[in-house]
């Protein structure tokens, strides 16, 4: 693991460095630092004016330093010269409570006083699109039912496979890639990671995507729900909690206990892994300001069915197990996945969230409630009293801000810049001007 980025730039022919950060919009910032001075930097941090990011400070504030992790450090595969790092944020020696990977690494640290170490994958769905945004890249990729299409993945084979590339020499081992259900969209996907790690590369991995495609003469878009009838982009988390971090895990504890034995483990989850799933079925609607972030998210979410048939997004705070039209999914034993996100979410936030849910799942030995194995886009209404996700970012925002033991475990100062900002962001929205109101109006 990388300690000393000067060394490290010596051995690898690195010119600049990227030191990165994450505001509370999922926006990256970073400085471009020369070789030379990286040593002063890796010390000192870099610094930026935060007022100037969606961090909720203000021009008055001191500056922030952005103190790069070495052990994040990759060279762009694309352009070996430079090398990325993510910074933690610090203002006047105390990290800034609010800064995403700030919270995150609080709550890994809780967890694992706990012995509880989470790992995570993801499934960071993308578009691609014409340079202007206007339309999907490729004319010809109009089927209803496009998913896994052959000629089609094959006609944006040389972003595909670049992309995939540069992730087998990074080492993320990734396994698949696809074209996904909507047209213009696909899923590659890799190994999950301990979650500060799968966070990182899921940070990358858009920064990645967006510079391959750019290059190419495209657009990708992680939009929720990018075009309207089409099936929107998840971001799927599949999820679980080891005994030990990174290569030192041995023992997965939400896979069957064998002390209990299969009878009472169900769909081979733990009861530590019922308890984490019981904090997330409990939080879910709170939660969803931070997986559904924006107000485009909930185009996918309690969306009409799509053009291919499904939406393959949730509606209801309900879970099964091998069965794609439920928020929560159990694949097989020990692990579930997490069918909530979308591609706005917050990298690191996303993963800070689903600990936070799940410790206090775990600490108050929450139940996640009956599991409905039907398919819950033609059978919902059969289940009585199942919620419903809320219907837009308000009704998210709303239901955070209730939350007060979610907004405690993600810390108070995080929650009210959180709310602040996105609040702003939902007023500016809703004093848009649309035409929706002209032509439902005009005739009054
Ligand atoms: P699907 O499309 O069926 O939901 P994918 O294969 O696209 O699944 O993605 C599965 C993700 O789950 C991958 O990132 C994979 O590494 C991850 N995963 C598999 N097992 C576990 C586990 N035990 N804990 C956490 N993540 C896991
Ligand atoms: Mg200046
Ligand atoms: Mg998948
Ligand atoms: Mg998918
Ligand atoms: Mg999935």
């Amino acid at each position: 693991m990388t300690k000393d980025l000067a060394a490290f730039a010596k051995k690898n022919g690195v010119k600049y460095f990227m030191i990165s950060f994450t505001d509370l919009f999922g926006g990256q910032r970073a400085k471009l630092v020369p070789a030379q001075a990286i040593a002063d930097m890796q010390a000192e941090g870099a610094g930026f004016a935060g007022f100037a990011t969606w961090l909720d400070m203000t021009p008055a504030h001191p500056d922030m330093l952005a103190v790069p992790d070495p052990s994040s450090v990759v060279q762009l595969p694309w352009k070996p010269e430079v090398a990325w790092v993510a910074g933690n944020c610090v203002m006047e020696d105390q990290e800034v409570a609010q800064a995403p990977r700030n919270v995150l690494r609080k709550l890994i640290k809780e967890a694992a006083d706990e012995g509880l170490h989470v790992k995570t994958g993801i499934e960071a769905e993308y578009f691609l699109m014409s340079p202007d945004g206007s339309q999907i890249s490729d004319e010809y990729d109009t089927a209803a039912k496009p998913c896994y299409d052959q000629q089609a993945v094959m006609r944006r084979y040389d972003v595909v496979r670049e992309i995939c590339d540069y992730m087998l020499d990074m080492g993320w081992g990734p396994y698949q890639n696809d074209h996904e259900d909507a047209n213009g969209q696909f899923e590659m996907n890799w190994e999950f990671d301990d979650a500060l790690r799968t966070a990182d590369k899921h940070s990358f991995f858009k920064f990645m995507t967006k510079s391959v495609a750019e290059k190419h003469g495209y657009r990708a878009t992680f939009m929720p729900k990018p075009v309207e009838g089409l099936t929107g982009n998840g971001c799927h988390a599949h999820i679980s909690v080891w005994d030990a971090p990174g290569e030192k895990a041995k023992t997965n504890v939400f896979a069957m206990d064998p002390q209990s034995g299969s009878q009472t483990a169900e769909l081979g989850l733990s009861e530590k892994g019922r308890h984490f799933l019981g904090g997330i079925m409990k939080h879910a609607s709170a939660l969803a300001a931070i997986t559904n972030p924006t107000v485009n998210s909930y185009k996918r979410i309690n969306a009409p069915r799509t053009l291919s048939g499904a939406t393959w997004a949730p509606n209801t705070v309900t879970w099964t197990g091998n069965n794609r039209t439920h928020m929560v999914r159990v694949p097989g034993p020990g692990r579930f996945e997490l069918r909530l996100p979308d591609g706005a979410t917050n990298p690191y936030l996303l993963q800070a969230v689903i600990i936070a849910a799940g410790l206090d799942g775990i600490r108050t030995q929450a139940d996640p409630g009956k599991r409905y194995d039907i398919d819950m886009y033609a059978e919902g209404h059969k289940v009585r009293g199942a919620p419903k996700l809320p219907l837009n970012m308000l009704d998210a925002l709303r239901a955070f801000d209730k939350d007060k033991g979610l907004k405690a475990a993600l810390g108070d100062e995080f929650s009210a810049a959180y709310i602040k900002l996105k609040t702003a962001e939902w007023n500016d929205f809703t004093a848009h001007f649309s035409q929706w109101e002209k032509d439902n109006t005009l005739d009054i």
